[in-house]
């Protein structure tokens, strides 16, 4: 990477075990998951033995200690793939298993982190409320003090993994006083009685992978729950949010090149007023700008990756990655269609799963409107 634009010869070798890896392994996969509208958890285990659950951490917990352009490399393989399994995955890597590895106190990253990497154990962050996404301070979730215990209540919602997962990364106020500092991080095992799944969300689109509500009525935890054993980590969770904002950046490059595929393919087949539809400049030209956008787009998002491994400042690129993305697969999953016609609206086609998929992208881990206050601010505006 770097001044060269090129991967390293690890990161192409690890590309090609990738692909090939969601081609046997995934790709059979996505039509079942996507009509049972739940993550296929056999990927899990199978996952963790060519490490892909670890690439960036710790080779002590079980890792890969790779860096974020080789998780890029996974996220955008896999989005081509199957945007839902991309998203389930994500959640895991970037919203539960990071924060772990980077907060969690030995003990924690024993019990959680470890059977996280080997796939023995599937996480999910909790942050968004009913009432409380964008304005994530605004949560009313709280864990009060009582003894040697701690007693969580409040309802959070859109949970990716919510379902299927064995623990959850929850942040709730423990000092509702304060605002800025106020918000802690508790871990919080399924099994724990007053946890409950209230109920499963339908949606749009990524539907293999699974949304939920989860409500923790006097749920009691244990004084270690707290994650890194301190309270008011909030603030550094949300710094460790760039990286999954980069993570999904890749992600909708990968979905938006299943797109541009799709048509492509499509053009080539497809007959009107005697020849190839790609032999039409209407047709032409959609194709072609759809791969200057995704390759722009993929630019912007391995060049915040790059960054973020140099340790240097990636903050607005990582926002500029996330927003753009956005918009290069939203544009590119409607064009696919269109270039489909008729066919792209069929769901026996794939055009019409990428369309579904793509409207998320400028919604989770912070909407475009979100991305647009970081970059402004980042300007100095
Ligand atoms: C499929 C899916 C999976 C998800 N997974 C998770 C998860 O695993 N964990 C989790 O905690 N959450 C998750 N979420 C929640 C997601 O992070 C929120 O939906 C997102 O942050 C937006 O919050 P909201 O839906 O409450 O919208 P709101 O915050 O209510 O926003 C509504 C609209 O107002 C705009 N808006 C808000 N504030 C401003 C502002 N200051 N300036 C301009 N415009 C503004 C927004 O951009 C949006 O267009 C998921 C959501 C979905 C749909």
């Amino acid at each position: 990477m770097g001044l060269c634009f090129d991967f390293s010869e690890e990161q192409n070798m690890m590309r090609d075990a990738i692909k090939t890896f969601c081609k046997e392994e995934v790709e059979p996969l996505v039509e079942n998951a996507e009509k049972q509208e739940s993550f296929p958890i056999e990927l899990y285990p199978k996952m963790a033995e060519m490490g892909l659950l670890g690439i960036c951490f710790d080779e002590k917990y079980g890792g890969l200690s790779l860096d974020k352009v080789t998780e890029c490399i996974l996220a955008e393989e896999l989005g081509r793939t199957c945007a839902g399994i991309a998203k389930g995955v994500n959640a895991h890597v970037d919203l539960a298993c990071l924060p772990l590895s980077k907060f969690g106190t030995e003990e924690q990253k024993e019990k959680y982190l470890v059977p996280s990497i080997s796939g023995e154990l599937i996480g999910a962050l909790a942050i968004t409320e009913p009432n409380a996404g964008s304005d994530a301070r605004a949560i009313k979730t709280s864990a009060t003090q009582e003894k040697d215990k701690w007693i969580l209540n409040g309802t959070k919602t859109w949970i990716t993994n919510g379902v299927i997962c064995n623990y959850v990364v929850v942040a709730a106020y423990t000092n509702k006083e304060d605002r800025k500092n106020g918000i802690s991080i508790f871990l919080v095992d399924k099994d724990t009685p007053g946890f409950l799944v209230s109920r499963k969300i339908e949606k749009l689109g990524h539907r293999s992978s699974d949304v939920a509500e989860l409500v923790f009525e006097n749920c009691e935890l244990p004084k270690d729950a707290l994650l890194g054993g301190e309270e008011g980590k909030f603030q550094a969770l949300m710094e460790t949010l760039i990286a999954a904002r980069i993570s999904h950046s890749i992600k909708s490059v990968g979905l938006a090149t299943a797109a541009f595929e799709y048509a492509l393919s499509y053009s080539k087949e497809r007959e009107a007023f005697g020849r190839k539809i790609n032999k039409f400049q209407g047709i032409s030209f959609k194709l072609a700008q759809m791969a200057t956008k995704i390759e722009t787009a993929r630019l912007l998002g391995y060049k915040a990756a790059w960054l973020y491994d140099q340790g240097r400042p990636c903050v607005k690129e990582a926002s500029m990655a996330k927003l753009y993305s956005a918009e290069v697969v939203q544009w590119c999953a409607t064009e696919g269609v269109q270039v489909l016609g008729g066919y792209g609206y069929a769901t026996e086609y794939a055009a019409e799963r990428f369309y579904r998929d793509a409207k998320l992208a400028s919604i989770t881990e912070g909407t475009s409107e979100i991305q647009q206050i970081i970059i402004a601010r980042e300007l100095g505006i």
